[in-house]
């Protein structure tokens, strides 16, 4: 939704301010998505507000849920025709993190990645990211499943390439629907100037580097924002984060067949965390590849498992994540883009 414009139409026809926290509450608090539904407001205003303006500012057109429950994503369709993905993942006892996209399509074409596969279209807005939280509160009140406990940005886009707009959604997330600061966690695949600016901006979200692998003539093909800020860049900037900050860093890994799974690259990883800062301020997350395409094949998990027990015993947190969501194409863009 947006606030400003709303606020606008409300001094133009002569409503008190109170009418604007009333609507407020309402949609951020409440996630009320028709105005027509906001009560406490007099019907003619109901109706002006309904034949002005929308709450959430796209439709979606298909939402699926995995056969265990314990996922949905949603394809969104923007108001001029694109399409993005959304999605709400189990964290159990009733509590869900959302996962939103930044961008419609991505530039930067990670090799695994299916939202790169056809560049970027645009950018969202503060207001359509943001709003992919609302539709998820909303949906989740709607069929009684809980309420929203944390906010992911691993959806479609790199948030650090629509900088100003990740940011203002995240102050929006946090000042009006109330998700904690330390419950949002933006992902980036090493936008080195934008880590600087974020320890900055926003020292008490976390950051999440998607790395997945500390070799640079891997990396460089895997992840290709890596040529024009390869790993000894990115080493330098997350040690500057984290000297700003105070906060961990996670590392998301995903783990692919005899690209990046071996024990040469678990040695790498290890002293590349070691050349960033103290152990102690990584958590690694080992992801099991969702398999999109004929390029690769997911590491067996006698491999993850291998990698795990690897970087724990050299002392750095490390965790397996859970696969949630295969069976309704859990990849980011898979969805959206189609086969
Ligand atoms: S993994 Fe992230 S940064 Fe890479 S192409 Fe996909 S959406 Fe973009």
């Amino acid at each position: 939704m947006n606030s400003n414009k709303i606020k606008d139409f409300l001094f133009s026809v002569g409503e008190p301010i109170y009418r604007f926290n009333q609507i407020e509450n309402a949609i951020y608090k409440d996630f009320t998505t028709d105005f027509k539904k906001i009560k406490n407001l007099p019907i003619s205003l109901r109706e002006k507000l309904s034949d002005n303006f929308r709450i959430i500012s796209f439709d979606a057109i298909n939402i699926l849920t995995s056969t265990k429950g314990d996922s949905h994503k949603a394809v969104l369709k923007l108001k001029d025709g694109r399409l993005i993905e959304t999605a709400a993942l189990s964290r159990g006892m009733l509590k869900w993190s959302i996962c939103v996209s930044t961008q419609a399509g991505c530039p930067v074409r990670c090799a695994f990645c299916y939202s790169g596969r056809k560049g970027l279209k645009r950018n969202l807005s503060a207001e359509e990211i943001a709003d992919q939280v609302l539709f998820w509160g909303a949906w989740l009140k709607e069929k009684s499943l809980g309420e929203i406990s944390s906010i992911v940005y691993m959806g479609m886009g790199e948030p650090f390439l629509n900088y100003e707009n990740t940011v203002e959604s995240v102050k929006i997330i946090n000042n009006k629907i109330g998700i904690g600061k330390r419950h949002i966690s933006v992902s980036t695949c090493g936008h080195v100037p934008n880590i600087r600016q974020f320890a900055r901006d926003l020292p008490q979200v976390n950051l999440a580097i998607s790395l997945h692998s500390a070799i640079d003539e891997i990396r460089d093909k895997l992840v290709p924002l890596n040529v024009k800020y390869p790993l000894d860049q990115l080493s330098k900037a997350i040690r500057d984060y984290i000297d700003c900050s105070k906060r961990k860093i996670f590392i998301e890994y995903i783990m692919l067949d005899n690209v990046n799974d071996r024990s040469r690259d678990a040695r790498k990883l290890l002293e590349w965390i070691k050349m960033t800062h103290q152990k102690k301020y990584f958590t690694v997350n080992l992801i099991p590849y969702n398999e999109t395409g004929k390029n690769f094949k997911p590491s067996p998990m006698e491999k993850i498992e291998k990698f795990h027990k690897h970087m724990t015993l050299a002392g750095v947190e490390t965790t397996i994540r859970k696969s949630l969501g295969s069976d309704i194409k859990g990849a980011c863009g898979q969805l959206a883009l189609g086969n």
